[in-house]
């Protein structure tokens, strides 16, 4: 029979994959209860009038990269292909802001986007974002971008940089697209098929075009941030007075446009060299028009949506090892209750353990003790059993020091 094989661009995560999904989720998770933000659990499809409103016509999300089919009622429906759209839509639909003024969520969810799959790219991949609505101040700007910025840090990620820019408001990019455009113009011919696309649907993509003949191109365009009116301007420097009393390290780059049409004013990436053209780890800003544009609610927000799969390309394998703390080794058939008694005691105490369902020998113990990393090896065989006792050895010694049952929790600690 033929072999049945997960779908291009999907992928099992097992065994050390799996210790460091969930090292970066649990890591994750705490830091963000640390900064108040709630998790927030939305649908895995929504109706693909969401995404398209939201996201956006002319974007490569909605234009070329969504999973979007009709169930059986004939409803189109699309699996997500990104968190922000549905945190919003909920927030409308459960009229969130009548109840509070300022609401902070995360959520650790799995994408589907349509792409050529590659190291660092899939089509069902993993998202770790927050969102914090209700709020226009600079310094909720700061604050995600900052524990962005941590979240890297306990991760123990290093080599990361955070860029950051503003895009400005509604008025400001449309007077600077014109700027741009007139600027590209005579230049047209020399950008890349992509971009000679872009240049009319979406010209400030031509910005972050990676083709180093777009880039060079673009080198002495206007940029925005020298075309940001006095209120984003004052926004702007207000975020980097409030990143560098978070301590907050960040590069700024005018050229940063992001590629969702929803932001506005701030935006911000952190980029890695390690990962090629898939360098982009985290990726976010403020989007005060998305609201308007799916609910008609003139609310402001920010936040940012970091992939899961590309920091676990970057862990450093060492740091999220499940090696067990004790390896129980039990030589004989008749000491399986009092074997099972000693591991389950230290379990309930929070001590890691790793026992096998049946005797062997010594040696053998030994060896799979060695394998799996153990700190401590506890040897039970049946004088102990009859004793109450039971010998504890730290792995890399010879000694065994024999202890009363009642002594192992002081013992191991
Ligand atoms: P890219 O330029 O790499 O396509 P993007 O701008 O489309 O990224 P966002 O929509 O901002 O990405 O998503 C935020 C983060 O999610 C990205 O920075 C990346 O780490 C991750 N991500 C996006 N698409 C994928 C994918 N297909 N596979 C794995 N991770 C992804
Ligand atoms: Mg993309």
């Amino acid at each position: 029979m033929k072999l049945i094989k997960a779908m291009r661009g999907t992928r099992d995560i097992y065994d050390v994959e799996a210790l460091k999904f969930n090292f970066i989720e649990d890591t994750a998770k705490e830091l963000l209860e640390n900064y108040g933000f709630g998790r927030i659990i939305t649908p895995t499809f929504e109706s693909t009038d969401l995404f398209k409103r939201g996201i956006g016509e002319g974007t490569d999300i909605v234009d070329k990269e969504m999973y979007t089919f009709s169930d059986r009622g004939d409803r189109s429906i699309t699996l997500r292909p990104e968190g922000t759209a549905a945190v919003v839509r909920s927030y409308l639909e459960n009229k969130t802001y009548a109840k509070e003024d300022l609401t902070k969520y995360y959520y650790v969810n799995n994408m589907f986007r349509y792409e050529r799959p590659q190291a660092g790219r899939y089509r069902e991949f993993y998202q770790v974002g927050v969102e914090v609505l209700g709020n226009a101040s600079p310094m909720a700007d700061a604050e995600v971008i900052s524990v962005g910025y941590r979240l890297m840090e306990k991760l123990g990620i290093e080599d990361l940089k955070v860029n950051i820019n503003s895009v400005g408001g509604n008025e400001t990019r449309a007077k600077y697209r014109k700027l741009l455009v007139d600027y590209l113009t005579p230049k047209k011919n020399e950008l890349c098929s992509d971009c000679q696309n872009r240049y009319e649907a979406n010209p400030l993509r031509v910005l972050d075009c990676k083709n180093e003949g777009c880039q060079n191109l673009t080198i002495d365009a206007p940029t925005l941030p020298d075309n940001l009116n006095d209120q984003e301007k004052d926004h702007y420097e207000t975020v980097k007075k409030y990143l560098d009393i978070f301590g907050v390290k960040y590069v700024e780059n005018p050229r940063l446009v992001r590629g969702l049409d929803y932001y506005s004013s701030t935006v911000f990436e952190v980029i890695t060299e390690k990962l090629g053209s898939q360098g982009t780890v985290l990726g976010g800003g403020r989007y005060d028009n998305l609201i308007k544009q799916i609910g008609d609610k003139d609310v402001s927000a920010v936040g940012f949506g970091a992939g899961i799969d590309r920091l676990m390309m970057l862990l450093n394998e060492d740091q999220i090892l499940n090696t067990p703390d004790v390896y129980i080794s039990w030589l004989d058939e008749e000491n399986i209750d009092y074997a099972f008694l000693v591991a389950n005691t230290l379990r309930d105490n929070n001590v890691k353990v790793y026992i096998e369902y049946a005797p062997k020998s010594a040696n053998a113990h030994r060896k799979k003790a060695f394998k799996l990393g153990a700190k401590k090896e506890i040897i039970i065989d049946s004088e102990s059993k009859t004793n109450k006792t039971l010998g504890l050895k730290e792995l890399s010694s010879r000694d065994i020091e024999i202890i009363n049952f009642n002594e192992i929790l002081e013992k191991i600690r």
